[in-house]
C-alpha cells in the first residue's frame, strides 16, 4: 500500500507539518483531517531507526474497542511502522521507524461523533526492552 506522493512535497516549499500514512499534511494537526470512520487517533513523533529522523504521522483505529488507548495505557508502546516513502530522510529505501511519544490521544463514539482529547493517554513510550525512547 506504500505510496510515494514525493511529487506534493517536491511542488510545496515548506515541509510538511505531519503525515497521514504516505500523505503528506500541511495543516496544523487535528482529528478532522483523518479517516470520517475514525474512531480513536493516537498523534504520534515517531523516529526513523536507520538515520534518526523525527516525524510526526497518526495512528487510526476504527472500533470503540480503542486497541491504541489499550496499548497505550498497558505498555507504554505501540508497533512500529514504515516511515512516509516521500519523507526524503536517509538514503535507504526500506526502513522501519518506532514511536516515541503520543503527542494527542483523541476519541469519539458512533453515537457522539465531537472529538474528545484525552491528555491521559499523552504520554513517551517504551522500546521492546522497557526503556523510554526520549525526543531529540
Ligand atoms: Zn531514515
Amino acid at each position: 500500500m506504500a505510496t510515494n506522493y514525493s511529487d506534493i512535497t517536491a511542488g510545496i516549499a515548506t515541509p510538511p507539518l505531519w503525515w497521514h500514512g504516505d500523505v503528506p499534511r500541511y495543516v496544523p494537526f487535528h482529528p478532522r483531517w483523518v479517516s470520517i470512520h475514525a474512531t480513536e487517533v493516537a498523534y504520534i513523533k515517531s523516529r526513523c531507526q536507520v538515520c534518526g529522523q523525527e516525524y510526526n504521522s497518526v495512528v487510526e483505529g476504527f472500533t470503540d474497542i480503542y486497541e491504541r488507548a489499550e496499548s497505550i495505557t498497558g505498555n507504554a508502546s505501540l508497533p512500529g511502522w514504515d516511515p512516509p516513502l516521500a519523507l526524503s530522510h536517509c538514503e535507504y529505501a526500506f526502513t522501519s521507524s518506532v514511536p516515541i511519544v503520543v503527542l494527542e490521544y483523541w476519541r469519539r463514539t458512533r453515537s457522539d461523533p465531537q472529538w474528545v482529547r484525552l491528555q491521559e493517554f499523552e504520554i513517551a513510550l517504551r522500546d521492546e526492552y522497557g526503556q523510554l525512547r526520549p525526543s531529540s
